[in-house]
């Protein structure tokens, strides 16, 4: 690549008048939430739930803060019970309410010590009514949380090293990282030193804590985390002169619009990952769209200019330098870690599959237990929702196996559980149409009575609405929230079907299949059909995404 001074400078980015974009000179607030960004920075709240809501209570809070800034410290009201799906799309936000909150804590790069699974069971245990969920992004979350609770929850969680800064809100979210990372015989490089710096510098620091919309990372050394569908991803590859480093990616996303990142042909040493990561942050919050939540996140820039101008623009306003060409890294299939497997150590790493994510106080207690008695101090969460234990000598692996399958985390399971996926549904999330962790459990135990033996790497990704929390569009079988028409006409819960998506190797959106709307009670038998069908006609081989 020829040096920065010698390239042409693009033009500077038009985006039209009044998108919102700061570095067009548009700084006035266009919406309710830039208004409220501008008010106050969503990092001040944390002073006011110490200082005042958490004395006075959940009737306290500034109705900014509520349905606002608590996001930037992992804070979100939850859906008050007994609300159906019908109704969430006509009531106001505060008729949707409950006075609990949800919590996020952020486990960046997915990484535990035994001591921080203890101290979230205890918070869970203590302060959630035992519930805790791993989510697709490696986080933890746990509900019923008072606000009185708060300033105790964060000194517990601080004390281990662990927080909730940023884990919602428009901010840079948790940073993604391999589950495997430093110890996988496959990967090009460890990414850890990347993921730790990031969240060191720059998680909590003004400069990034108002953006568009939320900001997702992902880093890896190998492709277990999703690359293709985050703002910025850094992809380990080899470059033939300089060596293992990261190939960049920007501009990923799901939701209502989904797209897939694209490449901008540049590779990073490890060492410069924190710099570039926090140029791409610095364009999206300076150029990104404001005016519209729904087109605010950086895919929209990025699908706009291109790839060649993202990288122009990088180089030459944030970075001021040029980044060096790089190849791309081979497509691969996406790789869970489930089961037994070696490290490069010689000890070895266990994956196992609590269902659709969900798990509890008592469990991860346990968990902290067997895992320390089996002489290991780590575990990692996975962006599938699953947990992994890693340094288990030779020995103690068998005798680790045993002891998490009677906490109901199996390291061999069936194929439905190893990749079925739920959001988190209108239990809890005040978006949701429909329910969908226990309907997702359901499925599985169904799944594996009617089709025992079925051997296929198969995934379900089951959301509550059309928000895409749990990757629709990524999954073999995606399952939409939506209310569908039942017996008699009346509208029921159900789903709208997208069939045939995938990361990896087979990287692409599943297909919106007219006429496979399904209620939510045939999510089994609806499943099944898909999977006989697929076997009858399945090659030698064959991949169901194929
Ligand atoms: Fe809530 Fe919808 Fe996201 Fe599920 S997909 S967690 S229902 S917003």
């Amino acid at each position: 690549m020829a040096p920065v001074e010698q390239r042409t400078r693009p033009s500077r980015p038009t985006g039209g008048k009044g998108n919102g974009q700061w570095a067009l000179g548009h700084r006035e607030p266009l919406n309710a939430n830039e208004q409220f960004k501008k008010d106050d920075d969503g990092l001040n709240v944390r002073a006011r739930i110490e200082g005042v809501y958490a004395h006075r209570g959940f009737d306290s809070i500034d109705p900014a803060d509520l349905r606002g800034r608590m996001r930037w410290w992992g804070l979100y009201t939850q859906r008050r019970p007994g609300i159906d799906g019908g109704k969430t799309a006509v009531l106001e936000p505060h008729e949707l309410d409950d006075e609990y909150f949800m919590l996020r804590v952020r486990i960046d790069g997915g990484q535990l010590t035994v001591a921080q699974l203890r101290a979230v069971a205890e918070v869970s245990t203590r302060y959630a009514r035992g519930t805790a969920d791993i989510t697709d992004r490696q986080n933890v979350q746990l509900h019923w949380i008072r606000i009185e609770d708060v300033p105790a929850i964060w000194a517990t969680l601080e004390a281990v090293g662990l927080s909730t800064t940023e884990a919602c809100g428009d901010t840079p979210r948790v940073v993604l990282g391999s589950p495997v990372a430093g110890i996988s015989e496959e990967e090009v490089l460890d990414g850890t030193p990347a993921v730790d710096a990031i969240t060191e510098r720059y998680i909590g620091d003004p400069a990034f804590s108002n953006l568009p919309r939320k900001f997702k990372t992902a880093i890896s050394g190998l492709q277990d985390v999703a690359h293709e569908i985050n703002d910025v991803s850094f992809v380990g590859v080899v470059h033939p002169e300089h060596g293992p480093g990261f190939d960049v990616w920007v501009g990923g996303g799901l939701s209502t619009n989904p797209m897939l990142a694209q490449r901008l042909g540049a590779w990073v040493p490890i060492e410069d990952v924190p710099e570039v990561w926090a140029g791409v942050v610095g364009i999206f919050r300076d150029y990104g769209y404001r005016r519209l939540r729904n087109r605010a996140r950086l895919k929209f820039l990025v699908s706009d200019w291109g790839a060649e101008r993202f990288r122009e623009v990088l180089e030459q306003e944030y970075l001021g330098r040029a980044l060096t060409d790089g190849p791309a890294p081979p497509a691969l299939d996406p790789v869970d870690h489930m089961g037994v497997h070696r490290q490069r150590d010689g000890r070895s790493y266990v994956g196992v599959a609590p269902t659709v994510g969900r798990v509890s106080g008592e469990v991860l207690a346990r968990l902290a237990d067997v895992v320390e008695a089996h002489g290991s101090d780590r575990v990692r969460t996975t962006v599938q929702q699953k947990l992994l234990v890693l340094d288990v000598p030779e020995d103690r692996v068998e005798s680790l196996v045993e002891a998490l399958d009677a906490l109901g985390l199996q390291a061999r399971p069936s194929r439905f559980r190893r990749g079925t996926m739920a959001c988190t549904g209108i239990e809890f999330c005040k978006l949701a149409i429909v329910e969908t962790k226990a309907r997702a459990a359901w499925a599985v135990d169904e799944l594996e009575k009617r089709l025992d033996g079925f051997d296929v790497p198969l995934t379900v990704n089951v959301n509550g609405c059309p928000n895409s929390c749990a990757r629709i569009q990524t999954a073999d079988i995606g399952l939409k929230g939506m209310l569908v028409p039942g017996p008699g006409g009346a509208q029921v819960e159900g789903f709208q079907v997208h069939l045939g998506g995938g990361l990896g190797l087979d990287a692409g959106f599943g297909k919106k299949l007219r006429g496979h709307k399904i209620a939510a009670d045939e999510l089994p038998d609806y499943v099944e059909r898909v999977v006989r069908h697929f076997a009858e006609q399945r090659t030698e081989g064959e991949r169901f995404a194929q």
